[in-house]
């Protein structure tokens, strides 16, 4: 039995280093029309995308691209935003909870398309998403969740008795949505990174960016290594950084867990999930199970964030409960060890829903913040309403996603 590689990112372990894509430092004085400062896969998105609208873009990357919640994450494109419809309903209204609902769809089907015009090597496979219940009370919430759903006029499928028990081995409730893709985060964000450079996008590594300051006409940007002038500032880093504390409280940092199995043989895949469908539980906190080729990826046990010098016990702690999760979801699976188990730390609003917009009290200034579980598939909604925000065509569907949502 191989030994577990405990905080190895799989992602990122089968890339050598030798072979990672490496943009350099930024030096001088630079001038640009958007600087982009964050470069995961939100940031590489919203770089895309300005860049293929022919706009003069710049990214700064703290680290390397990508390494940070991109190269952590479970690897999935999923059309539905991580808060039920019902919750956002209750909080937000029918009309902006469907625009949260339809944004979140359209971004992760454009997010899909993309990866397939650019060619973008990142072993993208499309799978059927089944949300499942099988315990009475999780049943109950989802076949509320459908009917409030087939009201608001979106789109889902429900699957129940012996169609859900062919489909996924589960007794219960589901409900499914297709169009829905398994993939290798990593590389499908550098890929997107490549696109932007190939449309002239200018893109900077190991270049913090150490200050911003808004003028009155533009945005003057300190890296480590210079300085940029822009006329727009997008920050595209997960979480403020410190020269916007008092957007903090509208977050809460967490703790997701990641395991992956070894490949498994045919008898016990048999007995697994089929491969060809991604699974999330009805459990709280959320659970994702999915396929990379013979190996199955469990994610969940989220909590929040631990102190540094607790860090390496939890993952273990974590991920063994992870492991026992699956084997009572799967039995087939009991006593197997992950062969990886890593924590990945990420921010989530108040209500699941990202902030994507411009903020009243910083001229210049374009926020992705965020963007939770389903960051992939937001990075185009996020791309999208930025760039109609920066070109002054701001959409109705685009002010659920706004810092206005919620009254300071
Ligand atoms: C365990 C786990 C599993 C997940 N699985 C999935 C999944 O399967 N599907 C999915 O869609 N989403 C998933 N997500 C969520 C998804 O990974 C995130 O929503 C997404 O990666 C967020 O991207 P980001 O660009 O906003 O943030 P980040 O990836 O955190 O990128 C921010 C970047 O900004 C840089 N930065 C910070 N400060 C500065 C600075 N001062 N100057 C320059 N750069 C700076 C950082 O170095 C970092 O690279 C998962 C998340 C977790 C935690």
């Amino acid at each position: 039995m191989p030994k577990t590689h405990y905080g190895t990112r799989y992602w990122l372990d089968r890339h050598a280093a030798s072979r990672r894509p490496s943009y350099p430092r930024h030096r001088g004085v630079l001038q640009t029309d958007v600087a982009i400062v964050g470069g995961g896969a939100i940031g590489c998105v919203i770089a895309y995308v300005f860049a293929a609208a022919g706009i003069k873009v710049a990214l700064f990357e703290a680290e390397r691209l990508a390494q940070g919640q991109a190269s952590g994450g479970t690897g999935i494109v999923v059309h539905e935003p991580e808060p039920e419809f019902h919750k956002l309903v209750a909080q937000h209204g029918v009309r902006d909870a469907r625009h949260i609902y339809q944004t979140a769809r359209r971004g992760s089907l454009e997010y899909v398309a993309a990866i397939k015009r650019l060619r973008i090597d990142c072993g993208m496979q499309i799978r059927d998403g089944v949300h499942v219940a099988t315990t009475p009370e999780g049943i109950h919430g989802l076949e509320k969740e459908a009917a409030m759903r087939r009201e608001a006029g979106i789109d889902v499928a429900v699957l129940k008795g012996s169609a859900l028990a062919r489909k996924t081995g589960m007794d219960g409730f589901g409900l499914v949505t297709h169009g829905n893709a398994s993939l290798d985060p990593y590389r499908s964000s550098l890929g997107f990174a490549k696109a932007a450079a190939a449309r002239g996008a200018a893109l900077f590594e190991r270049s913090p960016v150490t200050r911003i300051r808004p003028k009155r006409r533009h945005v003057e940007i300190k890296t480590a290594g210079g300085m940029v002038t822009a006329s727009s500032v997008v920050l595209a880093t997960g979480y403020p950084t410190d020269d916007f504390k008092p957007l903090r409280r509208r977050f809460a940092k967490f703790e997701s867990y990641v395991v992956l199995t070894p490949e498994l043989g045919a008898p016990v895949r048999r007995e697994m999930t089929p491969p060809e469908l991604i699974l999330r539980t009805a459990a709280a906190p959320d659970q994702w199970l999915h396929w990379t080729g013979n190996r199955v990826l469990f994610s969940g046990a989220d909590q929040s964030s631990v102190a540094e010098r607790l860090k390496a016990r939890t993952i273990i702690q974590r991920t063994g409960q992870l492991m026992y999760e699956l084997s009572v979801l799967r039995p087939v699976i009991s006593g197997a060890m992950p062969e990886y188990a890593w924590a990945t730390e990420y921010s989530r609003t108040i209500d699941g829903v990202p902030y994507f917009g411009p903020h009243r009290n910083y001229p210049h200034h374009l926020f992705a913040f965020g963007a939770g579980p389903g960051g992939l598939g937001l990075s185009f909604a996020a791309a999208r309403i930025l760039l109609r925000s920066y070109q002054n065509a701001t959409e109705k569907a685009d002010v659920p996603f706004s810092f206005v949502r919620i009254r300071e």
